[in-house]
């Protein structure tokens, strides 16, 4: 763990600022791909002078401050933490650092025995007052937690496998599989694509993504070295140690987390992805009010997820069946109902196509769109709206484009947005089938022209003439002149 994710990193119970105790750090090669000392100050809320304070233990904070540390940004890039633990400031709980990791996951999630254990060896050297004051996790929690079986199907993942070399094999690859090409293509064209809707461009200082639900990390991989200050999140720690023994001592920041419960501090981040991830979680509304939580108003999150038909497909039931992880695809009016409640703006789908120019030309519409599609999946988009809170979803509409049922209800804000939607797409399409006419219409004029003028229409123009002349009167047809 570099010390520069101690200034985005929070107590995911009660969100405070965590002191950082070191009981092991390594030196690290300088990579290219970290963020430099200047280029950051320490975000609000230094990690080592925490600012909450409880009542049993008021000494805590002030013996955190007094405990200091190393200044971060001046070290973020020569060194790391190997092991330690992370003192919340607020509520006096701690959280271990153990390989590289640091492990953020509220008390139901926790293993309370290992972790105690763990003190043991990782705060040998803590100062007694502290390690005496420090607050084991509690009991409570899953009662809350919809999602809790899920959650701890997906933790205690090693412990299902059969041969957990062979499954966690590909992760080592990243994202290249070898001997499925398209599988490859279909990743890194998704991945290619999602990361332009991100609405980030390098800017500096390195903006901030949270890249929710990492897995191997090969995506977070990618946007560190694209530029960007990134940070990993996933709640099952076998991946993310896959994801470090392929990128090595120059990973990206990486964090064993609840997505639903983001230990991560308020408006830092400037985008969030979750790629092929999101329909993993449980309590989507719950994310997603995480998501509005840590990004900067007017900031995207990005989904790129399967379909509602994913649950049923044969290798999604197989998952479910022997690892107990939820696979649960999404569309459009489900992400609606997502962000409901939170600060964002309405939900778009977006779409990357291939077509040629006759197609764009006879016009595509959303029902061709699946045949155009780049990838067979689903990305949406939804903007943080700090102005704003997003409506329940319209339940009365079976779908997005569909008529309103009852036109004299008062309409609501999301469904006047959807009618200006359709307005917008309906127009679009009008407009491209007039202009698709007109050109018809002018191509088949100049034929017609270039008839009239060929030597066949005058030899025609002289027989009818001649047929006049002597009578015929094409079987009843009357003769109009000139034609
Ligand atoms: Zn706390």
């Amino acid at each position: 763990m570099r010390y520069g994710l101690l200034s985005y990193l929070r107590c995911p119970e009660c969100r405070d600022a965590l002191a950082c105790f070191v009981s092991r750090e390594v030196s690290t090669a300088i990579s290219p791909f970290v963020a430099s000392t200047a280029e950051r100050a320490p975000a609000a809320g230094h990690p080592f002078a925490p600012s909450g304070s409880f009542a049993a233990t008021t000494s805590l904070t002030e013996r955190l401050k007094a405990l200091g540390g190393p200044p971060v940004p001046a070290r973020n890039r020569e060194a790391a933490v190997e092991s330690g633990v992370l003192i919340c400031g607020g509520c006096a709980r701690w959280f271990p650092i153990l390989e590289s990791l640091p492990e953020l996951l509220p008390d139901h999630l926790r293993d309370a025995a290992r972790d105690a254990a763990l003190l043991d060896t990782l705060a040998v050297g803590l100062p007694p007052d502290i390690r005496d004051a420090l607050r084991a996790p509690g009991a409570g929690g899953a009662a809350t937690d919809i999602g809790v079986h899920y959650k701890r199907a997906e933790i205690g993942i090693v412990s299902k496998l059969d041969n957990p070399s062979h499954f966690f094999g590909p992760g080592y690859l990243s994202p290249f599989n070898p001997g499925n090409t398209d599988f490859t293509l279909y990743l890194i064209s998704l991945f290619g694509n999602v990361v332009k809707l991100l609405g980030v461009n390098g800017s500096s200082p390195r903006e901030v993504i949270l890249d929710s639900g990492c897995g191997y990390s090969w995506t977070t991989e990618w946007l560190a070295k694209s530029g960007f200050e990134v940070i990993g999140v996933d709640i099952c720690r076998a991946y993310l140690e896959v994801g470090i023994r392929r990128i090595g001592e120059s990973h990206p920041h990486l964090v064993v987390a609840d997505v639903e419960n983001l230990p991560i501090a308020d408006a830092c981040a400037d985008a969030v992805l979750a790629y092929e991830s999101f329909h993993h979680i449980p309590d989507r509304v719950k994310a997603m009010a995480g998501y509005a939580r840590i990004l900067k108003d007017g900031a995207s999150v990005v989904l790129a997820e399967p379909g509602e038909d994913h649950e049923t497909a044969a290798v999604s039931v197989d998952v479910m069946a022997r690892f107990g992880i939820l696979e649960k695809g999404m569309e459009l009016e489900d992400v609606e109902g997502y962000i409901a409640g939170s600060p964002f703006g309405p939900p778009e789908q977006l779409w990357v196509m291939h077509a040629s120019a006759a197609e764009l030309e006879r016009g595509i519409n959303l029902p061709s769109a699946w045949r155009h599609s780049v990838f067979p999946g689903n990305v949406f988009r939804v903007r943080k709206d700090a102005a704003r809170i997003a409506p329940a979803p319209d339940v009365s509409r079976s779908t997005l484009f569909s008529a309103p049922k009852d036109v004299d209800a008062a309409p609501s804000p999301s469904l006047d947005e959807d009618l200006r939607a359709l307005h917008v797409r309906m127009t679009y399409e009008w407009s491209t089938e007039v202009r698709r006419l007109a050109a018809e219409l002018r191509r088949t004029s100049g034929e017609l022209a270039a008839l009239k003028r060929s030597p066949f229409w005058r030899a025609r123009r002289m027989c009818l003439r001649l047929m006049a002349l002597f009578g015929s009167d094409r079987a009843g047809v009357a003769l109009k002149s000139g034609t």
